[in-house]
């Protein structure tokens, strides 16, 4: 008996998907061939008291577990496995790396609806179309819908799509249905064949010498791994390479992973992308509802889908072919998951390339000085456009002195005479200011009362508009006070400069000017964001105010101001990255100004203009800026001069975190080699209170990422193990990218 299970193989290893760091043997369903059993596989299982679908990680012949107290698994959910082994290994990588379970990453890889016991059919979009009889039938003229219908059903050769037939009009389902019942139309799911010969849509653009040997070199190393650093200010031509590259790797007949920050913020990208080439694309956002989820990434599965797109989870899009990955925006923290598995997307993504033997392009205006420093030690090829690749001149950028400046709301006299100047002479201007709402808090002029949230360490937002004050950690919200809670005086002021205060300062300093302001809170809406900016790029509005929300790859034919309103914030802050994060801002939004033939202009409002790091943007000069950064980094043996991970608890008492802390500390000390990672802490956060929550962190240093995992590896387990974790919310963090 036992011989023919070892022959046989009919134990499976599930991966589920529960905070525990191991698989589960089960035998396999009843009435199964076990011929069938595949890793990959998904597999229903009896867990506790619930029944969970789980990933067969592995079908072996024997267990550690006597076989008389092994469960059957309830049913098997495919006949062909659902991840391939190329994404096996990817989140076999990722749960080890991230010292995070395996099964919890395994659900970090598939869309909701394929966690789920039913079957992983494509049931994606259908069409309507017309049957042979409908093809042979005149509708009689009265009825003038049906009419229009299967009109507009015979103009379109492969059917309408139910997208298409909304726009179409607004009750087609009814005329459908009427149309259906005689015969006339059908559904049909829509086939897609796999188009290997790619139709090009557009030529490309002749390349100017630096793209061109951009893409000579990624061509001359398409048939293996490598990793290039596209270094190029915006508007270089970045996007013209990536293309171009595409083309030759979408002819070979492979896939073109693309990971971008935010999708909504590039619908430009997008557009490019589908203006040029004439595949089938699938592209995950956050708009998607879960079948459409389901169904991209069973297209992407499948290989019908050539190009992917996405945000950070499409690094885990499975895909039989990959030839290419590429990274826009790689120094962006939008790829950093920050909650369960917290795994960086852009790392995932140069492991995935090796792992296929593939190139991945990095590419950025302001690379992440972990890539600068990779770059300089040869790790990966550095490639740079270092020219605007339409309009030739780089602007022209200026430092505004703000000490002893009258300022109104923020703004000061040569920057209001700027706008003018812009304004009037048919430019259009760009104000960027990192804050939303009216006034970061409200003041008691009488006793020097502030608005503190109740539930966290930090002050509630005035909103003028809507009347509230908010807390942005949290989201508490509650009416503004008439008068002061401390002293009942009614002199509460608000303090401090937002969007809406600014944005209410230039309708009264620009009458007759079209103003928009372009924050979370005037986007919230469904399409809000992509009207917005489309009457931005239409040149409608001349005075455009916006978050970081506008920092991103947008291209404003017409601008040609572009002013940072408070450059200060961000260079005197506790986090270490944060004055890198200043410096790649102001690049970025200068790169927004004087993009066609319009010269550009950057004002930059400071009160510490001598500060080397605005020196160097103001130059444009991020090699010397990065050089800067990392001679900083490195005095202070901070990444890439060395490794971190970061332990975090929280808890509503507020001993509780730090005492599971120090208990953790007291296990490391205990493990070998312990004494080469450096514990700093355990310490209170830096915000210490949010939403109701005391929360302290422990940090982990050491020169070496071996010595960091390998006591991690160790340290884990007894963790867990702590009767102090079992009061307190805890989860470990590898590369932190936030200290907070
Ligand atoms: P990036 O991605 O680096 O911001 P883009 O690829 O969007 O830059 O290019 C910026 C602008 O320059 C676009 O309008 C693009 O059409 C144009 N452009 C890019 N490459 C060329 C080229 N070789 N010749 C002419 N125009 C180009
Ligand atoms: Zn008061
Ligand atoms: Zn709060």
């Amino acid at each position: 008996m036992r011989m023919q299970a070892q022959a046989q193989k009919t134990i499976i290893r599930v991966a589920v998907p529960v905070p525990l760091r191991q698989c589960f043997d089960y035998l396999m369903p009843d009435d199964t061939d076990p011929e069938l059993l595949r890793a990959g596989l998904r597999v229903l299982v009896p867990f506790g008291r619930v029944k969970l679908v789980g990933i067969i990680d592995a079908v072996v012949a024997d267990s550690s577990v006597e076989s008389a107290r092994l469960k059957h698994a309830i049913h098997l959910l495919d006949e062909k496995p659902l991840l391939n082994s190329e994404l096996m290994q990817l989140c076999h990588w990722t749960s080890q790396y991230y010292h995070h379970p395996l099964g919890e990453v395994y659900a970090t890889a598939l869309p909701a609806r394929l966690r789920q016991d039913r079957p992983a059919a494509i049931t994606g979009p259908v069409a309507w179309c017309l049957t042979e009889l409908g093809r042979s039938t005149d509708v009689p003229a009265r009825a003038f819908r049906q009419v229009a219908m299967m009109t507009a059903l015979r103009q379109a050769v492969d059917g309408l799509t139910e997208a298409q037939l909304d726009t179409h009009s607004g009750n087609w389902k009814v005329t459908m249905r009427s149309l259906e019942a005689k015969g006339w139309v059908e559904c049909r799911a829509l086939a897609i064949d796999r188009a290997v010969e790619v139709r090009l849509l557009e030529q490309g653009l002749a390349l100017n010498d630096a793209q061109q040997q951009a893409v000579s070199k990624i061509m001359a190393g398409l048939d293996r791994f490598g990793v290039f650093l596209l270094h190029g200010v915006t508007g270089s031509g970045k996007t013209e390479v990536y293309l171009q590259t595409m083309t030759t790797v979408l002819q070979q007949g492979r896939q073109v992973l693309i990971l971008v920050p935010e999708i909504g913020l590039t619908p430009q990208l997008m557009q490019r992308f589908k203006q040029r080439f004439d595949v089938p694309m699938a592209i995950f956002h956050s708009g998607l509802n879960d079948g459409e989820r389901a169904y991209n990434w069973l297209q992407a599965q499948s290989g019908q889908a050539r190009i992917v797109i996405g945000t950070r989870s499409a690094v885990f899009a499975a895909m039989p072919e990959p030839g290419l990955i590429i990274v826009d925006e790689e120094h962006d923290l939008s790829f950093k998951q920050q909650d369960g598995c917290r795994y960086s997307a852009r790392d995932v993504a140069i492991v995935r390339a090796r792992h296929n033997d593939i190139p991945i392009i990095l590419g950025s205006a302001t690379p992440s000085l972990e890539s600068i420093m990779n770059s300089e030690q040869q790790r990966y090829q550095l490639l740079e456009l270092p020219e605007r690749a339409a309009a030739a001149t780089h602007p022209a950028m200026y430092l505004v002195d703000l000490k002893h400046q009258h300022l109104d709301e923020g703004l000061s006299e040569p920057l209001i005479n700027k706008i003018h100047e812009h304004v009037d002479s048919g430019g259009q201007a760009l104000l960027f200011l990192n804050r939303r709402g009216y006034a970061p808090t409200l003041l008691c002029h009488d006793c020097g009362w502030t608005s503190q949230c109740q539930r966290c360490d930090a002050h509630m937002t005035l909103h003028q508009a809507s009347g509230r004050l908010r807390c942005h950690h949290c989201g508490s919200e509650r009416r503004p006070d008439s008068h002061c809670p401390a002293c009942g005086s009614a002199d509460l002021r608000p303090i401090g400069q937002g969007t809406e205060r600014t944005e209410e300062a230039l309708q009264r300093l620009f009458p007759d000017k079209r103003i928009a302001r372009i924050d979370r809170d005037t986007t919230r809406r469904k399409g809000a964001m992509e009207q917005k900016l489309k009457d931005a790029e239409s040149g409608r509005d001349q005075i455009l105010l916006g978050t970081q929300l506008l920092a991103k790859g947008h291209h404003f034919p017409n601008l040609s101001l572009v002013a940072v309103l408070d450059s200060d914030q961000g260079l005197f802050s506790a986090d270490f990255r944060s004055a890198e994060r200043m410096a790649q801002l102001i690049m970025q939004v200068s790169g927004r100004a004087g993009r066609a033939d319009r010269a550009g202009e950057v004002l930059i409002q400071t009160h510490h203009p001598e500060h080397e790091l605005l020196q160097y943007a103001v130059r444009q000069d991020y090699p010397a800026l990065s050089r800067y950064l990392l001679q900083e980094r490195q005095t202070a043996q901070w990444p890439p001069y060395s490794y971190l991970a970061m332990l975090r608890a929280e808890a509503t008492q507020q001993s509780m975190p730090i005492q599971f802390l120090r208990d953790a500390v007291t296990c490391a000390s205990d493990i070998p080699g312990s004494d080469k990672v450096m514990l700093l802490g355990p310490v209170a956060a830096p915000m210490e209170k949010r939403a109701g929550r005391y929360r302290a962190q422990l940090l982990l240093q050491s020169p070496e990422r071996a010595d960091l995992h390998g006591l991690i590896s160790a340290w884990l387990p007894q963790i867990e193990q702590l009767k102090s974790s079992r009061k307190v919310r805890w989860s470990l963090d590898i590369d932190p990218q936030d200290m907070f």
